[in-house]
C-alpha cells in the first residue's frame, strides 16, 4: 500500500513534503521545552514527565490509566497482545494499519488473525459486523477483539460518527469481545467534528493517540485503558523491549504537542480542503473530498499511474505517497502553509499540461 520513494540524487531537496504528517519537523519552541524536561527512570514509573503526560491523556481519552510508548505501532502491538490469545480471531476494517502496514504484527506476536470487513472510507456497519460473528463452537477461532480506526487512514481520514462508535462497541461488549480504538489521528477526528475525545472513546476497552501523526513530537505515542488493563500491558511493553529510561525528554515533546498543536489541526484541514477543490479541478484526476487532513487522488483516468505523478511532482520539490495501483496520497500538517497547497496544485496543472 506505502510505497516510499527511493531518494534520486539527482532530485531537487523536497520543498513541500505531503508524503505523511509525520514528515513534520520539532519546532525550536517544542526542543526548548524538552531541553528543560524533568526526568526519571520510566521502566521503574519514576520518570515525571512520562507520568504528568499519561495522567493527561487518561483524562483527555476517559480512562483510569496509560502508558508511554515509543510508536503508535507498538500501542496496536501491545493492546493485541494484551486483549488476544494466539488463535484468536480480531475483527477489523480490511484496510486497517494493523493489517496492511504493521508487519503482520497481529499474526506473527499475537498469533492472532484479523478478519477484514469492507465498505466505502475505511468504515463498516453494526450489520456488517452482526453478519460475521459466529455463536462459539470448538470448531472456530474465538473472536476477541474489534479494533477501530479513528480516523480511519486509508478509508482517507474520514470520521466515524459517535453513534456507530457506540453502537459497534455494544455489539462486540455483547459478543463477549473487547473493543480497541486505534487513534492515530484521533485529534483530527475531534477538532474536525467539536466532539471530545472522551466521547469518542466511551465504550472502548483500549485506545491510543499518536503525537508524531500531525502534532509534530519526533516520537511517542500514549496508550490508555483500565487500571487493570494497562497493569497488564506493561508486561507486554517490558516484553518488546518498549521500557525507556529518561524518556521525559521526549514527553515533554508531547505535553508541548497537547497545549500547542492540537487546536491548530483545523487549519491543516483548511489545507486539506482547499488542495482538495484545487486538484479536483484538475481533468483525470478523481479527488475525494477530505474530513480532515487527508487527500486521496484517484489519477487512473489521467493516463499517467501513481508513480509517474508522484516522480514528475518529485523533480519539482514536491513528495506525495502512492497508494496502491491508482491512488496518490496527500498529507497536510504542522510543516505544510497555504502557499504550499497552491504551489502544489499548480505544480500538478503544470504536469498535466506536459503530458497533454
Ligand atoms: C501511523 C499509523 C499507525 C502507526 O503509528 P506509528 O507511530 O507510525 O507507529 C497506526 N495506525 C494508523 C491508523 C496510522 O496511521
Amino acid at each position: 500500500m506505502y510505497a516510499p520513494i527511493p531518494p534520486d540524487p539527482a532530485a531537487p531537496s523536497v520543498r513541500v513534503n505531503l508524503y505523511s504528517d509525520t514528515q513534520t519537523r520539532p519546532t525550536r519552541a517544542m526542543r526548548a521545552a524538552m531541553l528543560d524536561a524533568e526526568v526519571g527512570d520510566e521502566q521503574l514509573s519514576l520518570d515525571p514527565t512520562v507520568n504528568a503526560l499519561c495522567a493527561r491523556v487518561a483524562v483527555l481519552l476517559g480512562k483510569e490509566a496509560a502508558m508511554f510508548l515509543p510508536s503508535g505501532a507498538m500501542c496496536n502491538s501491545v493492546a493485541i497482545l494484551t486483549h488476544c490469545r494466539p488463535g484468536d480471531e480480531i475483527i477489523a476494517h480490511e484496510t486497517a494499519h494493523i493489517i496492511e502496514a504493521e508487519g503482520g504484527a497481529p499474526w506473527a506476536l499475537a498469533g492472532a488473525r484479523v478478519l477484514g470487513l469492507s465498505g466505502p472510507r475505511g468504515m463498516f456497519t453494526v450489520d456488517d459486523l452482526r453478519s460475521v460473528l459466529r455463536s462459539p463452537s470448538r470448531y472456530s477461532a474465538p473472536q476477541t477483539l474489534l479494533a477501530i480506526e479513528q480516523t480511519s487512514n486509508l478509508g482517507g481520514g474520514a470520521v466515524w460518527a459517535l453513534d456507530t462508535l457506540h453502537s459497534l462497541a455494544a455489539v462486540a461488549r455483547d459478543h463477549g469481545m473487547a473493543t480497541h480504538m486505534d487513534g492515530a489521528r484521533l485529534m483530527n477526528a475531534v477538532v474536525a467534528s467539536g466532539i471530545k475525545a472522551s466521547d469518542f472513546t466511551a465504550g472502548f476497552d483500549t485506545v491510543w493517540i499518536d503525537f508524531t501523526k500531525g502534532l509534530g513530537a519526533p516520537l511517542g505515542a500514549v496508550l490508555a485503558g483500565s487500571a487493570d488493563m494497562i497493569g497488564r500491558a506493561w508486561r507486554w511493553k517490558q516484553r518488546l523491549g518498549g521500557s525507556l529510561r529518561q524518556a521525559g525528554i521526549c514527553a515533554a515533546g508531547c505535553l508541548y504537542a497537547l497545549d500547542h498543536h492540537v487546536d491548530r489541526l483545523a487549519e491543516d484541514h483548511a489545507n486539506a480542503k482547499r488542495l482538495a477543490e484545487g486538484l479536483s479541478r484538475i481533468p483525470g484526476l478523481t479527488v475525494e473530498t477530505p474530513e480532515t487532513n487527508l487527500v486521496y487522488a484517484d489519477v487512473a483516468a489521467s493516463g499517467r499511474d501513481p508513480a509517474g505523478w508522484a516522480d514528475a511532482l518529485r523533480a519539482q520539490g514536491i513528495m506525495v505517497s502512492v497508494m496502491g495501483r491508482t491512488r496518490l496520497r496527500l498529507c497536510t500538517h504542522l510543516d505544510i502553509t497555504r502557499a504550499d497547497i497552491d504551489e502544489t496544485i499548480m505544480a500538478f496543472a503544470a504536469i498535466r499540461a506536459i503530458w497533454l
